[in-house]
């Protein structure tokens, strides 16, 4: 109970901090602050398997899928995800020290996809680790997602580039067909792409991430919305603002 508050504390904190020096005051007053600090209602159970993919049981009242459905969801992803331990189809395979397959919840709101691990997760094997990955969770936190409740979290590649450069097309390529299988299993009520690299590959476009935010598209029937990589933000706190009316967008999505 003492963590929980400690938890809302920090997180009212973060929201306090965007709210003053991200000059977002208008936006940021529409965001559900019960949605920020309220409880979710969900039980869960964490637990690691022998693939390295991390995987959270939602164990809802209401729960919308029925327990085979879920252990057959994990069985297909853990396959993936001993693929992707074991690929060599490109040459980042080279050069990472562990692939990410990605992690998350077995019936998601949102899968959130990004272009490739970083430093952090190609040591840990998990995805958004790093500044960006705790900067991504205040995001998701702010519109009532979070990756252990109700999201899932992946990349085009799943092997780090080196130096984080972008992904060559052959890489991207090569790597597709895990991710698409990954949504085609989790079937979430909405993608979120975060950044340049992710969105245009699902989108098929070639324009910059300024123009094809602040939109809903369709990816696989799934309606998607694309905006700002955190680490993107991170270094330029002007952006925030559009981030908040993309997270704006997506949670009218998922409450539809
Ligand atoms: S990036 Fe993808 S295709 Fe390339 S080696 Fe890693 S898992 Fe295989």
């Amino acid at each position: 109970m003492k963590e929980s508050y400690i938890e809302r504390f920090f997180e009212l904190t973060y929201l306090i901090e965007d709210y003053y020096s991200g000059g977002v005051r208008k936006q940021h007053s529409c965001i559900d602050v019960n949605a920020v600090v309220g409880e979710i209602g969900v039980e869960e159970m964490k637990r690691k398997n022998e693939t390295g993919i991390e995987i959270t049981d939602r164990n809802e009242t209401e729960g919308k899928r029925d327990k085979g459905e879920l252990i057959r969801r994990r069985e297909q992803l853990e396959k993936i995800a001993r693929e992707v331990n074991a690929c060599r189809k490109c040459e980042l395979a080279k050069t990472r020290i562990k692939p990410v397959p990605g992690e998350g919840v077995l019936d998601p709101l949102v899968m959130i996809i990004g272009e490739g691990p970083g430093g952090d997760e190609d040591r840990t094997g998990r995805p958004f680790v790093g500044r960006a990955g705790k900067y991504l969770d205040k995001w998701l936190n702010a519109i009532g997602l979070s990756r252990e409740k109700n999201c899932f979290i992946g990349n085009i590649v799943k092997c780090r580039p080196p130096n984080n450069r972008d992904p060559k097309p052959e890489e991207s390529n090569a790597c597709l067909p895990y991710l698409l299988k990954q949504i085609e299993i989790l079937q979430p009520k909405a993608i979120l792409t975060v950044g340049r690299i992710s969105s245009q590959i699902l989108l098929g476009r070639t324009s910059g991430i300024g123009s094809l935010r602040g939109k809903v598209y369709y990816y696989m029937d799934i309606p998607l919305v694309p905006t700002y990589h955190p680490s993107g933000v991170l270094r330029n706190p002007s952006l925030r603002p559009y981030v908040w009316e993309d997270l704006k967008l997506l949670k009218s999505v998922i409450e539809k």
